[in-house]
């Protein structure tokens, strides 16, 4: 690995002041974390000036890499007029509608700082509409941290109860007993036994919430028949679908429900977004979104935020979108297959068991042949630690992709950026041919 003596000096003040020198578990590192100078296009300089392609970009939010024009542009402007008011601006007014016009079941939208008060507000919204306690959300898939969307990630098998009706299990210690009562766990991709877990709860589900493609599952896309039973099951309970487009809005023009066919009640958005900046918004029809209207009298929910909707996360977003045209698109989806192409070649050149997720411009990396449908076939094949290793020594030739193997692909890559991806997972694999 190369030296990295000034990330080493800023890991020993940062011990000093914040826990294990740590701000995010997301992306803490052992033995110490590596610290970023800047971005360039899709790539990062660190502050030892060693240089590595992004493949993560973020966790997914940077669509369009490091100082893309438009963007700065928009950002420097909004900056030079003022960075966030206790007022309204129109830049608000501007992303709804382009969002609007992209996604089909959103009618309208409201704004947060990130994702998971995104889900936050999805949930005790269908929790309001519907005048219910429950929601349901399936084994293994992130949300964010709100407490009920973050059960049942745990990575100890033993606590997950049968596959007939896994456990609600706390991710974080203390979680109360009463909110874990109040989440139904339902297996993904099965569509059986999640419908039946489903109707067991009745008429005390105010949501089910899903992400068609959950990265911490498995990155394995959503079966047709179990989103359409999803969508059916809900509709006859009387509880609403909460579908996350945090991640995977970026899966196409229309967002991933534009791709999967699905018609939620409420999207969550986050990530990309925001053009680089922190955002979250859910959105809906006008009817459920009706919950948060202070126009009525005090809103059944009431939600604001300082830095809600400020005009830098705005302004930027508008930029992101307006950059994110159906061309751009077919380049992503392009790198995409690039990608999948080369390191399948990579794979049968070492002989070893490998196989990649994910569509459009995201991909995750597994070590095993085992066909992956859920969290624990996911979890099963183990790959878990290997994958660990592979981003390590990947990161070591070059490349930066996320720990469990996530990776996201930009509109600032190029062919050759790809192939530049597969030469360093072509040295990085060699300690795992078989
Ligand atoms: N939902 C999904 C599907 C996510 O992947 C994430 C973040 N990775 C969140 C919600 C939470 O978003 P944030 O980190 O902005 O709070």
């Amino acid at each position: 690995a190369p030296a990295t003596p000034n990330s080493e000096n800023l890991y020993a003040r940062a011990r000093e002041v914040m826990p294990g020198g740590n701000t995010r578990t997301t992306v803490y590192r052992k033995p110490h974390q590596i610290y970023a100078w800047r971005g360039d296009g899709c790539r990062i300089t660190d502050v030892d000036c060693h240089v590595r392609i992004d493949a993560l970009g973020n966790f997914t939010s940077l669509i369009h890499g490091y100082g893309n024009r438009q963007i700065l542009e928009a950002a420097t402007r909004q900056l030079e007029a003022g960075t966030c008011f206790g007022m309204p601006t129109e830049s608000e007014i501007r992303l709804s509608e382009i969002l609007c016009d992209r996604l089909p079941s959103v009618e309208q939208l409201r704004y947060t700082n990130s994702g998971t008060e995104a889900v936050m507000n999805a949930i005790k919204a269908a929790r309001a509409y519907t005048g219910r306690p429950k929601i349901a959300k399936c084994e293994g898939a992130y949300h964010g941290t709100y407490d009920p969307a973050e059960t049942s990630q745990d990575a100890t098998p033993a606590t997950w109860g049968d596959i007939d009706r896994p456990g609600s299990v706390p991710t974080a210690k203390g979680t109360p007993q009463g909110v874990l009562d109040d989440v139904v766990v339902i297996p993904f991709n099965n569509t059986p036994v999640a419908e039946a877990i489903l109707r067991a709860s009745g008429n005390s589900l105010a949501a089910v919430l899903v992400d068609v493609m959950p990265n911490r599952a498995g990155l394995v896309p959503a079966k047709p028949e179990y989103l359409a039973m999803l969508r059916r099951v809900t509709r006859e309970l009387g509880a609403l679908l909460i579908l996350d487009e945090v991640i995977t809005f970026r899966l196409g023009y229309n967002g991933a429900q534009g791709r999967f066919d699905i018609d939620p009640d409420f999207t969550t958005l986050g990530k990309i977004i925001g053009g680089g900046f922190a955002i979250g918004a859910i959105g809906g029809r006008a009817e459920v979104m009706s919950v948060f209207d202070p126009s009525k009298g005090p809103p059944a929910v009431p939600h604001g935020g300082t830095f809600s909707a400020n005009p830098m996360s705005m302004s930027a977003g508008i930029a992101a979108l307006e950059e994110l045209t159906p061309a751009a698109f077919e380049k992503l989806e392009a790198l995409g297959d690039r990608f999948d192409q080369g390191i399948g070649a990579c794979f049968a050149r070492h002989g070893i068991k490998g196989q990649v997720a994910g569509l459009g411009s995201l991909r995750r990396v597994h070590l095993t042949d085992a066909p992956l449908s859920d969290y624990r076939s996911t979890f099963a094949a183990d790959g878990a630690a290997r994958v660990s290793a592979l981003a390590k020594a990947l990161f070591d030739e070059g490349v930066i992709i996320a720990g469990n193997g996530l990776m996201a692909f930009s509109t600032a890559m190029e062919d050759a950026d790809i192939d530049e991806i597969v030469r360093a997972f072509d040295r990085a694999l060699l300690p795992f041919a078989s």
